[in-house]
């Protein structure tokens, strides 16, 4: 046959990426390898909770997993960054009952019913009367109503009950709060010490914030600008230029913002992220119920599926793997919900329009676009990517083609983070000297792995010469055995 798509496996697999977070519900070599065996394609350890030991048996199992199915699994730091958390009580928690009065008072002492003491040393500068402070996720209110020289005095407006070491926010307030922490600078060097393929920065507010980070994690290390402050959204365009991706923080959002701001506020962050090149998350409570629940709610399976089809590269789950009765049976419900929004959005030739690149005429772009919309035309069921450090991948990932982008690497580092991309399969490939004997490997590998059949068309993508970092510049069309059948028939 002739250049069009041979083969009956039409189907590209799942294109949107999960992260799961780890916790103690997963802690163990095998509840980590049925997370990979049920689709986790990044593993999120969050600095808030744990110790670097603890970290360290998660990335080593999470490589071993990675190993055990032949499928490349990021490792994604998240960084705890500023986090303001209320002291202890006696106890563990303390009652505030709508319209008391409380003090806010700074340290780390024990608190009681009436004094709340807060680990911020420049509380009583920056919080001035009538702003609000959220306690708890924003379940407690309080408002400030007198500043003393030991405290600021505050009513509760809707309370509740405030366990210890819970998170504080101030929405309205100017904090003068760093962006890196002692204990992030700590936890940083863990992760360069651990070998993690992606850095999440929390509480950013500017690209200066992100370039701080960037400053501290391996070079290289792609940081993911975590979007949960107002700051962080009026300054969303610069900080993009600066990050390689942004995660929609839900969770510190729905503190900082109104709830219901928040679904227009996600498909904006998509849109421009999207537009951008870089690579979209979204965040918290996806599948929240299935925490304590065998099955998710309705609504919740809508929200994943909304995510996917405003454009979303990757859906992250938080507790429900970290500390939920059943992580795996969620990563499961996770992949099924994908691959069903996926395939109806094939079906229905529903490309997600994300806009992307508009501005951005180089030779590595238009080769990727002039790629997918040639797998398009011709309905070609694979591109062949060939990419050193994964922007080939990306570019192609961003274009979002409808065909399967097989991205053949011989860098470790580059093949795990590609594993966030979406719709790219990393596969390892040795260097070759010449682009010939490259699409010769690939054509190899490609049919033994079940991806093309002979007489397949694919399309390749590749740099010239090769072997070289971000030269993008030529795309082939190739059939699938075709130099095997021109050869001479062997007496
Ligand atoms: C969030 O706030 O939604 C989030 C992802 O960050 P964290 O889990 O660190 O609170």
């Amino acid at each position: 046959m002739t250049a069009s798509g041979g083969s009956d496996q039409t189907v590209p697999g799942r294109q949107t990426k999960i992260i799961a977070t780890l916790g103690p519900a997963v802690a163990s070599a095998k509840a980590i390898s049925a997370l990979v065996a049920a689709g986790m394609d990044v593993a999120r350890l969050n600095f808030s909770h744990g110790d670097h030991d603890g970290h360290r048996a998660f990335l080593d199992w999470v490589r071993a997993a990675s190993d055990e199915y032949g499928r490349p699994v990021a490792v994604l730091q998240d960084i705890q960054g500023p986090k303001l958390r209320v002291g202890r009580f006696p106890g563990g928690a303390v009652e505030l009952a709508e319209g008391s009065e409380v003090l806010l008072v700074k340290g780390d002492e024990e608190g009681s019913p009436g004094s709340i003491p807060i680990d911020y040393p420049y509380l009583f500068d920056d919080v001035e009367v009538g702003e609000p402070v959220l306690l708890a996720d924003g379940l407690i209110r309080l408002e400030v109503f007198e500043r003393l020289s030991g405290g600021l005095r505050s009513r509760v407006i809707e309370g509740g009950v405030l366990f210890s070491h819970k998170g504080v926010a101030f929405p309205e307030t100017r904090l003068q709060v760093p962006v890196v922490t002692e204990k992030d600078r700590s936890d940083l060097a863990c992760g360069r010490e651990l070998g993690v393929d992606y850095v999440a920065a929390s509480f950013v507010r500017s690209a200066a914030d992100i370039a701080e980070v960037a400053s501290l994690v391996e070079p290289g290390t792609p940081v993911i600008a975590k979007i949960e402050l107002a700051a962080a959204l009026d300054n969303l365009d610069e900080i993009l230029l600066s990050a390689q991706g942004a995660l929609v923080a839900r969770g510190d959002l729905g503190v900082q913002l109104p709830l219901q701001r928040i679904p227009l506020i996600q498909q904006d962050v998509l849109r421009r992220t999207n537009r951008a090149g870089v690579i979209s998350i979204t965040a918290t409570e996806m599948l929240e119920s299935m925490t304590d629940s065998p099955r998710p709610t309705r609504a919740e399976v809508t929200d994943v599926a909304s995510a996917i089809i405003a454009g979303t590269d990757a859906v992250m789950l938080s507790a429900e793997t970290a500390i939920g009765r059943y992580p795996v049976r969620t990563v499961e419900m996770m992949d099924a919900i994908c691959r069903e929004v996926e395939s109806g959005l094939r079906e229905s030739e529903g490309v997600v329009d994300i806009a992307f690149l508009e501005s951005n005429p180089t030779f590595p772009s238009a080769t990727a676009k002039a790629a997918v919309d040639t797998a398009s035309n011709l309905k070609l069921k694979t591109i062949a990517a060939f990419s050193e450090s994964g922007n080939t991948a990306l570019l192609l990932s961003k274009y979002r083609p409808h065909a399967r982008i097989i991205a053949f690497s011989p860098n470790a580092v580059t093949r795990s983070r590609m594993a966030l991309m979406w719709g790219v399969t990393p596969v390892a490939a040795d260097r070759r000297d010449s682009t010939d004997l490259m699409i010769a490997w690939a054509e190899k590998h490609l049919e033994k792995a079940g991806f093309c059949v002979e007489g397949e068309g694919v399309v390749v993508v590749a740099g010239t010469p090769p072997n070289q970092q971000a030269s993008t510049n030529l795309m082939k069309l190739h059939v699938i055995g075709e130099r095997l059948r021109r050869r001479p028939r062997q007496r």
